[in-house]
């Protein structure tokens, strides 16, 4: 039996999550379940779960969690705040962690599960990007195995699973679907609204890495992720725009052989994959009729049209607190323009306009990475207040 602790619990990973826990009654239970502020979401999944432990970030919610937990007639114990989850993901009630909070959020939360060796479903992509080596260095000594969720890594992943067989690894494809603007032109891009932007063709997802889709930035994340999962760097990595989304990613040997892991665009594989590996259990997603879908098309991304992907290449290069600053910039302006105070083009500018601004340092240590993470959140929140 694992006991699983489902962090972002209230989202979009985090309810993928619970179906396929609630698939598996047998071998699968949610002990932990903790979201950011929404208690009346968190009580209701606790009513269906009956977790152990339930906890909210913000610790304003904790007198209503705790009410409504005890009017509700559960013995799932409350908490609130950072470091009652750290804590919790660290002990005994759980042995697998999804971690599946959004953005720089969630680092505190995966470092806890990794030096605790926890086995360690890691969708939240941004923590990598922040602090990939520190994370991944934390695993290892930890003795937690890492499955990413990022339904490109977990392709890779799959055709990848034996560290072994990384030594004739040539090169990695990433793919990406290419988002609710591909097609279009920097002069088409201007007057998109959000509402555009979160309506993406392919995946139902929550609205931060819906946007990062529209810009592509979710796909210099993704780069950024590989590079620490799998001890590639940026110029063995190529992306391909593949509008179907039915291929998730592919890995190319020095033999010539390339393996691809294909899927319909549903998040429950991934994570299916991640609660059964090395075996395979049931997600509740059908098998992929080719027949139905008939073409896999592929073509080269627009940077012209989408300079996140650019920046995300160059910030891998740069290295150091580079990829911290790039990741903290994109929060805040994802954050602007989903509150409509900025365009769409000034997302880019502004990453641009923060890494610009403050010089990599070597990414020392976690103060070091919190630091210039705190820096770009500064520069970019102020170059938009003067916007
Ligand atoms: P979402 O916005 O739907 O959900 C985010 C969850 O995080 C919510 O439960 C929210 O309550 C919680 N949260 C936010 N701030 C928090 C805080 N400070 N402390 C504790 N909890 C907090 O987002 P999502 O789409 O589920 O994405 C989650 C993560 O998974 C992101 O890092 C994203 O990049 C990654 N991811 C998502 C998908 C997808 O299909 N949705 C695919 C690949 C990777
Ligand atoms: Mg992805």
């Amino acid at each position: 039996m694992r006991d699983v602790a489902v962090l972002g619990a209230t989202g979009s990973i985090g309810t993928s999550a619970l179906d396929v826990i609630a698939r598996h009654p047998e071998r699968l239970r949610a002990t932990v379940l903790a979201a950011g502020s929404n208690v009346d979401a968190l009580l209701r999944l606790c009513q269906q779960h009956r977790p152990a432990h339930a906890v909210i970030a913000d610790a304003a919610g904790f007198a209503a969690l705790r009410d409504g937990l005890r009017d509700a007639g559960l013995d799932t114990q409350p908490h609130s705040g950072d470091a009652a989850l750290d804590a919790l993901v660290a002990s005994d009630a759980c042995d697998t962690v999804v971690a599946a909070i959004v953005g720089a959020a969630g680092l505190p939360s995966t470092l806890a599960a990794a030096r605790a060796g926890k086995r360690l479903l890691l969708a939240n992509k941004e923590s990598l990007v922040l602090a990939g080596e520190l994370l991944t260095r934390a695993a290892h000594d930890g003795g937690a195995t890492i499955v990413p969720i990022d339904s490109e890594h977990n392709a890779i992943f799959q055709c990848l699973p034996d560290t072994n067989a990384h030594a004739g690894l040539r090169r990695i494809l990433l793919t990406a679907s290419g988002g609710p603007f591909r097609g279009r032109s920097r002069a088409e891009l201007k007057q998109v609204t959000p509402e555009q932007a979160v309506a993406h063709p392919k995946w139902s997802m929550g609205p931060k890495i819906s946007v990062d889709s529209a810009t592509l930035m979710n796909k210099g994340l993704e780069v950024i992720e590989a590079h620490h999962l799998f001890g590639v760097d940026g110029d063995r990595i190529q992306v391909l725009v593949h509008p179907q989304s039915l291929v998730h990613s592919l890995v190319e040997f020095i033999d010539g052989s390339t393996l691809a892991q294909l899927g319909l665009p549903d998040m429950r594989t991934a994570l299916a994959v991640g609660f059964g590996w090395p075996e395979r259990i049931s997600s509740g997603v059908s098998g992929l009729d080719l027949l139905a879908h008939g073409r896999l098309d592929f073509e080269p991304p627009d940077l012209d049209a989408f300079p996140c992907l650019r920046l995300a290449f160059e910030a891998l290069t740069v290295g150091g607190t580079a990829p911290a600053v790039l990741n903290a910039a994109n929060e805040i302006a994802v954050s602007a323009f989903l509150q409509r105070r900025i365009g769409f083009l000034a997302i880019p500018a502004l990453v641009e306009d923060t890494l610009a601004a403050l010089p990599p340092t070597p990414a020392a240590s976690l103060a070091a990475l919190h630091d210039a993470d705190a820096q770009a959140r500064r520069h970019a929140g102020q170059a938009i207040a003067r916007a």
